[in-house]
Order: structure tokens, then C-alpha cells, then sequence
């Protein structure tokens, strides 16, 4: 049996080095802004990758960080003065914000042709009206890659687990939308470690280190794990692998393509923001 990695590193390389090429020969003055808050480690870390991963493009960057005591107008208004700010293609808010602010309110704020993140309620009522402007990084992250391996989701059986706004909810409209027929586990759901066999592709970003056990899959199941925990472990058992036909390693699936994707909804922002003037 085939046992295939879905290579997120491979793939969103190809991806940067197209934006890399493209940027080159029509540089560009216009800047990402990505507002992030409070003093969680993951994101200091995410912020810098993004930082770094935009300028190599040649997409020039400013991260403006508050502190963990940061306030809901304070943060508001900085959204707001970054849409007015010709200067910015693209926003984005790096999650989680500290626990007293309001994310989504946040998140909301960001004007829909800057919203390069794709997490704003009109990002996502767009992608269910089916006139997407931009996606939530990572669900489009998944999609590509899947594309990249020419897997079909015509008419297959797909079980996401887990249904964040970040992740599960957007992919699992995104996959409909595809054709797949889907299915959606989340913490409340009965029997998931009887039902994942029944599916041709599993999906999972649930945030809990490996919790979804090997001995739970069939021979031959497609696998993508889009969780991240600390030690590099994903939220499913890394023993699943030897049974499927394609899967995604942790690290190096999932969040390369996030930020690969990312950076493709910027470069398009930056499109628009061209062709607007
Ligand atoms: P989240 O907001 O905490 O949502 C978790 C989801 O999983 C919820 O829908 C929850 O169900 C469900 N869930 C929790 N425990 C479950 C269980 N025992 N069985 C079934 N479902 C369960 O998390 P998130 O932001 O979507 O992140 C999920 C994972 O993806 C994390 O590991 C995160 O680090 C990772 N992630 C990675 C990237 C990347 O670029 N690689 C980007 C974003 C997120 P309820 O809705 O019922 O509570």
C-alpha cells in the first residue's frame, strides 16, 4: 500500500518561491501589519516566522505588540487606524489574544479586502455565499494541499473533527463547497473513536496532544492533522501514519502551509489594492 507524505514544507516552499519570483520583478512598498498581544510563547514565535517569511518574499512587515494588559479599545483602535493606513495591504491579528479581550470583535473589524488572515465574520460569510475573498489561513492552507497531492473530494466522505472559527468550521463549509460530503466531530460527539473508520478522509485540529488514536483508523484512510502541541506532537497518534495511504507529518504538513498561505492572500491584497487605485 501506498503510504504517502503530504509534504506542507515541499509544497508551501514552491508556493513562496513563486511570491519570491513575483515580487521580484514588481516590488512592492505596501506592508503586512500583524497586531498580536499578551505574552504567550507560540505566538512571539508564529509573529517572528511570519515576519520573516513576508520579507523574504519581499513583503515588508511591522508586528505591533501590546501588552498582556492591553485593553479592547486599545486594540480596536489600532485596527482601525491600520484600515485607514494606505501603507497596509494586509492585517492580521495573531491568536490568542490575552483572555479578558473579545478576539472575534477584533478579528471583525479588520476590512474585508485586508482581512489576509481570512477570520472576520464577512470572510467567512463570503466563503458560504460562495464570493471568497480571503479564506482562514490555515482551512485554505488544508485545501491547497490536498490539491498540490490531487486528492479528490468530489463526492468523498470526510470526517473534521473539531469545529473552531479558526480551523473546523471554515474547512469543514470550504470542503462542502468542494463537493465532500461532510461530517463534523467535535467534544461533544458520542462515539468518535467508532466512526473514524468510516471515512475516506480524516481531518483533525482539535488541540489535544495525539488523542486520536492509531488503533481508531482502517488501512488506507487519508490523514491531516492540523494540530500543533507543544514538543511538535499533533493530535493524532504519529503510529496512525503506517496505516495510511496519505498523511501529514507534524511538524512540517499543516503550518508550513498556513503561513505559505498567508503570504498568497497578502500578495493578493496587495493586487487589489493596486488595481483599486
Ligand atoms: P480550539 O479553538 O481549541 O478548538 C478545538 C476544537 O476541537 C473544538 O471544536 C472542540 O469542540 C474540539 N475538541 C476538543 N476536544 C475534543 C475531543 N476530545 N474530541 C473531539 N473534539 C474535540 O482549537 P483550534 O484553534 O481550532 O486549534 C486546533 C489545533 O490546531 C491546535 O493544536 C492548534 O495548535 C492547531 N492549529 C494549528 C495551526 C497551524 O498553522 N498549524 C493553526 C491554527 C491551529 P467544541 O467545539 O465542542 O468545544
Amino acid at each position: 500500500m501506498e503510504n504517502i507524505i503530504l509534504d506542507g514544507k515541499t509544497t508551501s516552499k514552491n508556493i513562496i518561491e513563486e511570491l519570491k519570483a513575483k515580487f521580484e520583478k514588481e516590488p512592492t512598498d505596501k506592508r503586512l501589519a500583524i497586531a498580536s498581544a499578551g505574552d504567550d510563547y507560540g505566538s512571539a514565535v508564529y509573529c517572528n516566522m511570519k515576519k520573516k517569511k513576508a520579507e523574504y518574499i519581499g513583503i515588508g512587515c511591522d508586528v505591533f505588540h501590546f501588552e498582556e494588559t492591553v485593553t479592547q479599545e486599545e486594540l480596536e483602535t489600532k485596527v482601525r487606524e491600520l484600515n485607514a493606513d494606505d501603507t497596509y495591504a494586509g492585517i492580521m491579528i495573531q491568536h490568542p489574544l490575552p483572555k479578558h479581550i473579545n478576539e472575534q470583535n477584533c478579528f471583525n473589524l479588520i476590512s474585508p479586502e485586508k482581512d489576509v488572515d481570512g477570520l472576520s465574520a464577512t470572510s467567512f460569510g463570503y466563503i458560504v455565499q460562495d464570493r471568497q475573498l480571503f479564506a482562514p489561513a490555515t482551512a485554505l492552507g488544508i485545501m491547497k494541499l490536498l490539491k498540490a497531492y490531487d486528492i479528490n473530494l468530489v463526492g468523498e466522505e470526510v470526517l473534521m473533527v473539531g469545529k473552531s472559527q479558526i480551523v473546523g468550521l471554515p474547512l469543514a463549509v470550504m470542503l462542502m463547497k468542494a463537493g465532500a460530503t461532510v461530517t463534523v466531530a467535535h467534544s461533544r460527539t458520542k462515539d468518535l473513536a467508532g466512526m473514524i473508520k468510516n471515512y475516506k478522509i480524516v481531518i483533525v485540529a482539535i488541540g489535544k496532544p495525539e488523542l486520536v488514536k492509531a488503533e481508531w483508523f482502517t488501512e488506507g484512510q487519508i490523514i491531516v492533522d492540523a494540530g500543533y502541541n507543544e514538543g511538535n506532537i499533533g493530535d493524532v497518534d504519529h503510529l496512525a501514519y503506517e496505516k495510511a495511504s496519505f498523511y501529514t507529518p507534524v511538524p512540517g504538513g499543516v503550518g508550513p502551509m498556513t503561513i505559505a498561505s498567508l503570504m498568497s492572500q497578502t500578495a493578493e491584497a496587495i493586487d487589489i489594492m493596486k488595481n483599486n487605485k
